[in-house]
């Protein structure tokens, strides 16, 4: 099974048809989206409407849940509250009961799908070190978990239940008996100073992965933040992916 990987697309369009373009032509099985479709960026909706055509699985992120009012929105910053405002008045009401429909994890074989993190997904906790992942690592048992949330791609490998380390690697073949939590980065606002969109292929017959990054129109969508009034911070952003 070959999958392409998505997550955080964070209503940006353009990010998401370079990417879908791209994939196209990779020989894929089928699309996991790993959530935050919606939020920061300007189409929310027209997002949710193709990815809900491409992808197989479409999971929730925070930010598919805060413009529906279920999640509590007070620990997000202020630009980012103030893109869900927005994005709670623009979404269409079709699109905010897809949202409320998006389930939090999915497992297919070996391989485990979720927005933040295996342990209590809707904690919306972060990956970000090794001690993050050990305490993850307990919470699950397969082969490998994909995550997003984090916006920026790491991989985290475990042996033994002994032995961990951070990899880098944007292109490599998954080890027997080590198991591993990938962060695919994100489609719609990078933040590992990379301004490209990120996604990953992996395939399961082989255990090879590869982090894609895809140039997009970053200033066609600049252009349509400003012109709704979303926050500058969140428009500069893009740009040099952080
Ligand atoms: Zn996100």
């Amino acid at each position: 099974m070959r999958y392409a990987i998505l997550s955080d697309i964070h209503g940006n369009l353009e990010a998401l048809e370079a990417v879908l373009l791209q994939i196209e032509n990779a020989s894929i099985d089928y699309i996991i989206c790993l959530g935050d479709v919606v939020g920061y960026g300007p189409n929310p909706n027209e997002c949710i409407e193709l990815i809900k055509q491409k992808a197989k699985i479409i999971l929730a992120g925070n930010h598919d849940y805060a413009p529906i009012g279920r999640i509590d929105t007070s620990f997000f910053n202020a630009y980012a509250k103030a893109a869900i405002r927005w994005t709670g008045e623009v979404l269409t009401e079709e699109n905010m009961a897809f949202l409320a429909g998006l389930p939090l994890q999915y497992k297919e074989g070996e391989v485990h799908f979720v927005h933040a993190t295996p342990h209590k997904p809707e904690q919306w906790d972060y990956i970000f070190y090794v001690d993050d992942a050990i305490q993850q690592f307990l919470s699950f048992s397969d082969r490998v978990c994909f995550v997003g949330h984090s916006h920026s791609p790491v991989i985290f490998s475990e042996l033994k239940r002994q032995e961990y380390h951070v990899l880098n690697e944007t292109a490599f073949c998954l080890e027997a008996g080590v198991r591993y939590i990938i962060n695919v980065g994100s489609v719609g606002q990078p933040r590992d100073l990379n301004p490209n969109s990120a996604y990953a292929v992996y395939d399961t017959d082989t255990g090879h992965y590869h982090l894609h990054r895809t140039e997009y129109d970053i200033v066609k969508t600049q252009m349509k933040m400003r012109a709704v009034g979303l926050p500058n911070f969140l428009i500069a952003r893009l740009q040099i992916g952080q």
